[in-house]
């Protein structure tokens, strides 16, 4: 049964093997399989014999299990993730069993058989081989188990069975063995046999565990204490044993023992050392790391106690802030920032109540006779945390990083010529404003400012001039708000102002336009030239349901309403300019196509001659048939064609039509007769001009001196220089000029003097001052002698009433054209006039 048994016990190894596979299982099944097959041979060559042999072929196999099962059992600790230290420390384990087992078996048996003679040397070899090896074995099983190499019940199996199998093999060899006793040895045989194959079974499918734990890590653990300690015992036991049975026992094997132990426990202790060095030298590096960093970065550590008062030294800090040397232990932390940072102190008082999380800030800390500091603050509660009981805040000076962010953020909102609010930042203090006034009940004002005529100065005399301008225009712009109002350049030269939490938001509002407006008529000195601007403003008023979008388009429409009616002025929004604006978008598109669309049309108003009371010329004047909103006259369209500088073709076609009609009337009515055609800002400023007024004239084949070119004061000054070579090329392509509107622009003397002019005709509005024939209009009177002191034609515009006509004739103002006479005509009703060769006027 003993060999059925173990032959079992290997079958059933196999079976595992076959089961789950595993080179661990397989070394201890050909361990098993080993031991059965000696066990197969001994008892086979016992068969008729009644003595057992000293040694036997058995012995081969024997020892060859020991052979498998340490082999399964280095596997299993080779497996998994190993460090050298572990390794040392396993071999330092292995020893100290090893050296207990070997001990114990050398005093109990080997030494007898040793120094028995009466056995042949090699005999005593192979007895010898038995006990060493159960040592080697069980050592190695003890190490698997103590680094949890193999699970708690494989290793137990396998530590059950080895042990099974060397007291077997100790007993057996050390005493004479009979009966009882010998039955007993082959069931612990038996057994172990079982246990091993058990232990093949119960190793998990994946194999050996690979999860080094416990023990296995540290060089200290429970375990390697018992194992440090107790083999200084087993000499003592040893020795004690041998004393009271009497036994005589040499004591140099217990003297080396006890030295291999104590050197065991001194390696252990020097690995304790070597280890504990490690750890020292990670940490110290680690502290040198962290040193070298705090001493290279600018970086202070605060420690806050639960009141946020400062517990540590931090001298960094002080030096950080400028106060180098100062202990601020004690000093509460929010003590160094700005009183008015909130938002710090906010965050402060949710550190203090909020533990474990961290928290980023930047705050101002300000400073004595220096610039305020910027810190940037990542603190973190650890006031509950045993270690620590602190708030550990960590600063870091930020203040070129937030100089750098805020001239980002200034150039962002800023204008870079003049250095005013831009666009952006003016759009959002006006939003402000307006949630502002829910509190103040106090509504914002917006006044939009535009240069009158800008562009020329631009284009004559360059961008630099023009920046120049821009800038002295913005200072004195400044000069006249109220340091609380926002001035700003919203592009070009347009600029604007905000007005804020005024009392008397609408007086204060028309004061500003009114100083802005004396303001700029200081003439700007732009390198050799003067130059004097003017603005077309606009204001809107905040109402109930205003955003900042349409305070700013109100003010916009506002002055464009402003430089429509005359510039130079300021103009109160009205909802009615709304409609305006929209419709004057509208016209300007619909304008594009008009010349093209034949819906522009000449009229021509008789000029007449006051005495005779004849027809002597026209004037043209254009028309425009819109195809939806019928008959549109030129206040309405003519500013618009000049923005949109439509009018520089607009203008052609005039010239051209105007010159054909004058010739044809000329050929057949009145050879003498003349035609004035207008001419704008735009189109004078037009280098091409010249040409133009050539090319038409030529065409229609009409002398030169039949045309008469008007335009207003405000045109010519707006580049004077200019408009006088312009004037002088006209003049000697020889048609004639004439001022228009004389006496509402600048009327400037100088200027008149400077321009080669032919005609004045002289405003309707002044002719309006005259209401009777007898009261004599003194402005009449004064622009009637200036123009007869510069030799100049003169033309008395809009005479409505035989009064008007009757002093301008007492006055001897030779040529006048108004109603009084005709009313602007279509071509055939003028034509028609010319046939009788007079018109009748209405006398009173
Ligand atoms: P303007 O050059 O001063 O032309 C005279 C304007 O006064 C004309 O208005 C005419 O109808 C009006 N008028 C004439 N007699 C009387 C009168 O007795 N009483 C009153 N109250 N008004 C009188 P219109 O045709 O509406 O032209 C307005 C302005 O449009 C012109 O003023 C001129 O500056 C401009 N304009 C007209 N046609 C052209 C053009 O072809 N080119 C350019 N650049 N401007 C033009
Ligand atoms: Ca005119
Ligand atoms: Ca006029």
């Amino acid at each position: 049964s003993f060999v059925a048994v173990t032959i079992a016990a290997s079958v059933v190894a196999w079976v595992s093997v076959r089961r789950w596979d595993g080179s661990v299982r397989v070394w201890l099944a050909l361990g098993i399989t080993a031991s059965a097959i000696g066990d197969l041979t001994f008892e086979l060559l016992m068969v008729g014999r009644d003595v057992e042999p000293d040694i036997s072929v058995a012995d081969g196999p024997w020892l060859a299990a020991y052979i498998g099962l340490s082999v399964a059992v280095l596997i299993a600790l080779r497996k998994g993730d190993r460090t050298t230290r572990g390794d040392v420390d396993g071999i330092i384990d292995m020893g100290v069993i090893a050296l207990v087992t070997v001990l114990v078996i050398w005093e109990f048996w080997l030494s007898d058989t040793i120094s028995d003679s009466s056995v042949p040397w090699f005999v005593r070899a192979v007895w010898a081989a038995y006990p060493i090896m159960d040592a080697a074995v069980l050592s190695i099983v003890m190490r698997a188990i103590i680094e949890r190499r193999t699970q708690l019940r494989t290793g137990v199996l396998l530590f059950g069975g080895a042990l099974l199998w060397l007291l077997a093999d100790f007993t057996w060899m050390s005493i004479a063995v009979t009966g009882l006793l010998y039955a007993a040895l082959d069931v612990a045989w038996m057994l172990g046999a079982v246990l091993l194959a058990g232990a093949c079974w119960s190793i998990p499918e994946r194999g050996v565990t690979t999860r080094p734990k416990a023990d296995g890590d540290t060089p200290v653990g429970k375990v390697r204490i018992v194992l440090a300690i107790v083999p200084f015992f087993v000499p003592v036991a040893i020795y004690s044993v041998s004393y009271y049975s009497g036994h005589a026992l040499s004591p140099m094997p217990l003297v080396i023992a006890t030295a291999g132990f104590a050197g065991l426990a001194g390696a252990r202790a020097l690995r304790l050392l070597k280890v504990r060095d490690e750890a020292q030298a990670s940490l110290a590096s680690s502290e040198r790391l962290y040193r070298a960093l705090a001493a290279n970065s600018s970086d202070a550590v605060l420690l806050l106690d639960r009141e946020g008062r400062i517990k540590n030294e931090a001298p960094d800090f002080a030096q950080m802030i400028g106060i180098p040397g100062v202990d601020i232990r004690g000093r509460h932390a929010l003590e160094f920032v700005a009183t008015d940072d909130v938002e710090s102190h906010r965050t402060l008082d949710e550190i203090l109540t909020t533990p474990g999380v961290l928290f980023s800030r930047d705050s101002r800390v300000p400073r004595d006779g220096m610039e305020d500091l910027w810190l940037s603050g990542r603190a973190v509660n650890l006031l509950d945390d045993p270690d620590v009981r602190a708030v550990v805040v960590n600063v870091h000076d930020v203040t070129a990083r937030k100089h750098a962010e805020e001239e980002l953020l200034h150039n962002a909102l800023h204008d870079s010529l003049t250095g005013l609010a831009n666009r952006a930042l003016f759009r959002n203090r006006v939003e402000h404003a307006l949630t502002r006034r829910a509190r103040s009940g106090l509504d914002p004002a917006v006044i939009y400012l535009d240069l009158d005529g800008f562009k020329n100065v631009n284009d004559s005399l360059g961008h630099e001039a023009g920046d120049k301008l821009l800038r002295e225009v913005a200072s004195r712009l400044e000069a006249v708000v109220r340091s609380g109002d926002t001035v700003a350049r919203l592009g070009g030269d347009e600029f604007g102002v905000l007005i804020e939490e005024s009392l008397n938001v609408e007086l204060e509002a028309e004061e500003i336009a009114n100083r802005t407006l004396e303001a700029l008529t200081a003439p700007v000195t732009l390198g050799e030239a003067q130059v004097t601007v003017s603005a077309s403003l606009g204001i809107a008023h905040a109402d109930r349901d205003s955003t900042a979008s349409s305070l700013l388009r109100d003010a916009d429409v506002a002055m464009y309403e402003a430089k429509a009616t005359g510039k130079s002025r300021w103009v109160v929004y009205e909802e009615k300019m709304r409609d305006a604006a929209v419709e004057r978008l509208r016209l300007e598109n619909d304008l594009a196509h008009a010349v093209e669309r034949r819906e522009l049309r000449l009229m021509y108003q008789p000029v007449i001659e006051l005495q005779s009371g004849e027809v002597v010329g026209f004037e043209a004047l254009a028309r425009w048939d819109h195809p939806q909103l019928g008959l549109i006259m030129p206040d309405r369209f003519i500013r618009i064609a000049e923005d949109s500088g439509l009018i520089v073709s607009i203008g052609r076609w005039v010239l051209e039509q105007a010159c054909l009609t004058a010739a044809r009337w000329r050929r057949l009515h009145l050879p003498s007769l003349t035609m004035a055609v207008n001419l704008s800002a735009r189109q004078l400023a037009a280098p091409d001009i010249c040409r133009q007024v050539r090319e038409a004239l030529a065409v229609a084949k009409l002398e030169p001196a039949a045309l008469v070119l008007e335009m207003t004061e405000t045109a010519l000054v707006q580049d004077a220089a200019v408009a006088a070579v312009r004037l002088a090329e006209l003049r000697k392509l020889g048609v004639r000029l004439a001022i228009d509107d004389f006496g509402t622009g600048y009327s400037s003397l100088a200027y008149l003097r400077q321009f080669p002019v032919d005609i004045l005709k002289i405003d309707g509005s002044f002719i309006k001052t005259i209401t009777d024939r007898s009261k004599v209009s003194p402005i009449v009177r004064g622009l009637l002698d200036l123009g007869r002191s510069l030799d100049l034609d003169i033309v008395a515009e809009g005479i409505e009433s035989g009064a008007q006509l009757e002093q301008l004739r007492d006055q001897r103002c030779h040529l006048g054209q108004g109603f009084l006479f005709a009313e602007p005509l279509r071509e055939a009703d003028a034509e028609s006039r010319l046939v009788p060769r007079s018109v009748q006027p209405v006398t009173v």
